[in-house]
């Protein structure tokens, strides 16, 4: 393992609780919003970026972590950070983590597949998983990527995205700082801050959050974990049991148990990719 740097961060950003967006016209490449949430995106990176070097953070990578994996604006991102862009990245979301990070910051999250009051709930991918489930319990992209940044030893201390992410996150790392950006009021609706205020109070977070980092323990993903993703539709899951390792746990379900959790999420990516190759081409 890369030795721990500790004055690091790696920055995972997301689309969906970003300050501003609620609605597939701001996070769908050909939706008419969505040029104007990239710049959005770009500023909140840009606000943690300044907020943590603040507080003596030097070295920035940053994983642009939503859809096609391309989204902010090369050119305007902060200098100082190493940008990490494009499809397909081989560990999508958590490309690049394992560079020695002493902690990370995960902005723009956004609520589980499922989640009652989340705004544009999904987890990795909405038109392949209803729910994925780690160790029995229904999880989003925050936990998932909170235990892989504990694999590699490095703490995640900000969080921002709607309420229900900044809950999750909070209930794992309960030193968490947090910024809400929004509170769902259905699933493509909330009542959001202004995506000015978003920032400012990102660029607060971001210092408090490299001071949490020094009194902030990894969190480890246990001994032994077991995932379940629950497809929509069976033909999806006949796809996924096709992994070797992988057993079909339910009509629509298939498991991974692994000791190795960058091996469980890997698996979980494999299946995230291939569940979707069951939808017949349109004629
Ligand atoms: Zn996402």
């Amino acid at each position: 393992m890369p030795k721990r740097d500790p004055s690091s961060v790696w920055i995972s950003v997301d689309m969906e609780g970003i300050g501003g967006v609620a609605a597939y016209s701001h996070v769908m490449m050909s939706g008419v919003e969505y040029e104007r949430a990239r710049t959005w995106m770009t500023k909140e990176v840009n606000a943690a970026i300044e907020g943590a070097a603040s507080s003596g953070a030097a070295r920035f990578c940053v994983n642009d972590s939503h859809g096609n994996m391309h989204n902010l604006y090369a050119d305007e991102v902060d200098p100082r950070a190493e940008l990490l862009v494009g499809t397909a990245k081989p560990w999508s979301m958590g490309q690049g983590i394992d560079g020695g990070y002493d902690t990370c910051f995960f902005i723009g999250y956004h609520g589980r597949a499922g989640h009652p009051r989340a705004v544009l709930d999904h987890t990795y991918a909405s038109r392949a998983i209803y729910e994925c489930r780690l160790n029995g319990t229904p999880v989003g992209e925050t936990t998932l990527n909170v235990y892989l940044a504990g694999y590699f030893d490095a703490s995640v201390t900000l969080v921002s995205g709607d309420g229900a992410t900044c809950r999750e996150a909070r209930a794992l790392v309960p030193n968490c700082v947090t910024v809400k950006t929004k509170d769902a009021t259905g699933r493509f609706s909330a009542k959001m801050l202004h995506p000015q205020r978003v920032q400012e109070l990102l660029q607060v977070a971001a210092a408090k959050a490299i001071d949490v980092a020094r009194d902030t323990k990894p969190t480890k993903p246990k001994a032994r974990n077991d995932i379940e993703l629950v497809f929509l539709t069976s033909a999806m899951a006949d796809m996924a049991e096709l992994i070797p390792g992988t057993r079909r746990s339910g009509p629509r379900a298939v498991a991974y148990a692994s000791r190795d959790y960058l091996e469980l999420y890997k698996a979980l990516l494999v299946m995230v990719r291939i569940a979707p190759s069951a939808v017949p081409p349109e004629q």
